[in-house]
């Protein structure tokens, strides 16, 4: 008998809870099947994917271009480790460096290896280059914030089921309030061991907090004052999903001309995961100029996966896609259509309090204590009117469809959310 078996939904779910550790609290829907903007369940029901693997599936489900170049390069090539070159990695890195505009990249697998590599890089750099002596550099970080899992990581998060009963925590780390310019300008001024600040663009998992308008220029220019490097994560804004190539969109070669909104920032590190790979394959990267990645030497730093020929084809074909199908202009105009057509239905009830966003990276929040379990009961109706999504935090849902969709999809799934927040309307 094979080991994989045909499993009902309620039979999947039962072999996860039993094998499988319990580290996630999944929406009981048991995907096998994904394209576009659709996921199909086990027993072949359709749903629009309104979360898209918290954006890693900007391209849409195994798009054909990204798929193809994977197959392709895992017939010829897939794995050889550091210790030897390959004939893709070197392209995709003068490509990926060329779209984001900066020096060198840095290959790593997931979006916590990437934070992690910056955050090395930046103390590095602090150490050789800004003159900070051995062991006291400070990074600034966010309260909120959510980087990954990893045990430096979460020794800055301020997350308590994230980090309880994890520690001793990584020491280093100076946390501030989120889009608060006078408590970086206090943190800059108090202490002149600051090597760098942390921050994302949107605080997403935090439930789509969106910034004052000007709030990352004027960081940036409160850390170039200070000579501390400016260090964007957009492993979940960037790559199209805010209606720009990146969320920070500085001086890129995004050719979108509604670039407006947040003023041009450009990072000092730039790290980046989730959608460079189409969701198709585990890639990351960090992207910094040389006088910045340049402290990196041979033995600093490394990964055995990381820079990979499949991942090098896959990220390549990803940033491909996101360029010839203007995904960031759709996400763009897609996502003032969706806020627009939210915004009528906010406007008749009292149920939904507010929805904010930038593109196609959205959240609505529910009008009910953070402990209410209206969200996710939102998410289980929404789940059976053939739409996924799930809660960020408590009363928050966040809405993150594919870039790819069409706007009579997009009406079609605003038409399924306001029926379904409609049933819980008392
Ligand atoms: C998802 C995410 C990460 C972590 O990425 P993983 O691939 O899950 O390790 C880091 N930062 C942000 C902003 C993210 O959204």
């Amino acid at each position: 008998m094979a080991v994989l078996n045909q499993l009902t939904s309620q039979e999947a779910i039962d072999l996860e809870n039993k094998y499988g550790a319990h580290n996630y609290h999944p929406l009981p829907v048991v995907l096998s099947k994904g394209e576009g903007v659709y996921v199909w369940d086990v027993e072949g029901k359709k749903y629009y994917d309104f979360l898209s693997a918290y954006s890693a599936v900007n391209q849409g489900h195994c798009h054909p271009r990204i798929v193809n170049a994977m197959v392709e390069q895992a017939k010829t090539l897939t794995l050889t480790s550091r210790a030897f070159y390959n004939d893709m990695l070197g392209n995709f890195e003068k490509f990926a460096t060329e779209t984001f505009n900066f020096d060198k990249l840095l290959p790593m697998n997931t979006g916590a290896e990437a934070v992690e590599t910056a955050l090395k890089l930046c103390r590095k750099w602090a150490y050789e280059v800004k003159g900070i002596k051995e062991n006291d550099a400070q990074i600034i970080v966010c309260e909120n914030n959510f980087h990954g899992r990893t045990t430096t990581i979460i020794s800055f998060s301020n997350d308590p089921v994230a980090r309880k009963n994890f520690g001793p925590y990584t020491d280093g780390f100076i946390k501030i309030e989120y889009d608060n310019l006078e408590a970086l300008k206090t943190a800059l001024e108090s202490n002149k061991n600051i090597a760098g600040f942390l921050v994302e663009p949107i605080q997403g998992e935090a439930g789509v907090y969106v910034p004052t308008e000007g709030y990352l220029a004027k960081a940036k220019a409160l850390c170039e004052a200070h000579n501390v490097l400016f260090i964007a994560d957009e492993v979940q804004t960037g790559i199209a999903r805010t209606g720009r190539l990146l969320a920070t969109c500085g001086n890129c070669s995004c050719a979108d001309k509604n670039c407006s909104g947040t003023p041009e920032v450009k990072a000092d590190i730039l790290i980046l995961g989730k959608a460079i790979s189409g969701g198709v394959y585990p890639v990351s990267a960090v992207l910094a100029n040389n006088n910045i990645m340049d402290v990196i030497k041979p033995g600093n730093h490394g990964s055995t996966f990381g820079g990979n020929p499949v991942a090098a084809a896959v990220a390549t074909a990803a940033l491909e896609v996101v360029r010839d199908e203007n995904l960031a202009q759709k996400a763009f105009d897609l996502g003032e259509l969706f806020r627009a057509e939210l915004n009528k239905y906010i406007a008749t009830t009292d149920l939904v309090e507010l929805v904010r966003g930038k593109g196609l990276l959205n959240a609505i929040v529910i009008n009910d204590h953070e402990e209410s379990e209206t969200a996710w009961n939102i998410c289980m109706a929404l789940r059976d009117n053939g739409l996924l999504a799930k809660p960020t935090h408590g009363n928050i849902i966040r809405f993150a469809p594919p870039l790819v969709m069409t706007k009579e999809q997009l009406l079609d799934c605003v038409a399924i959310i306001v029926k379904t927040l409609k049933q819980f309307e008392n």
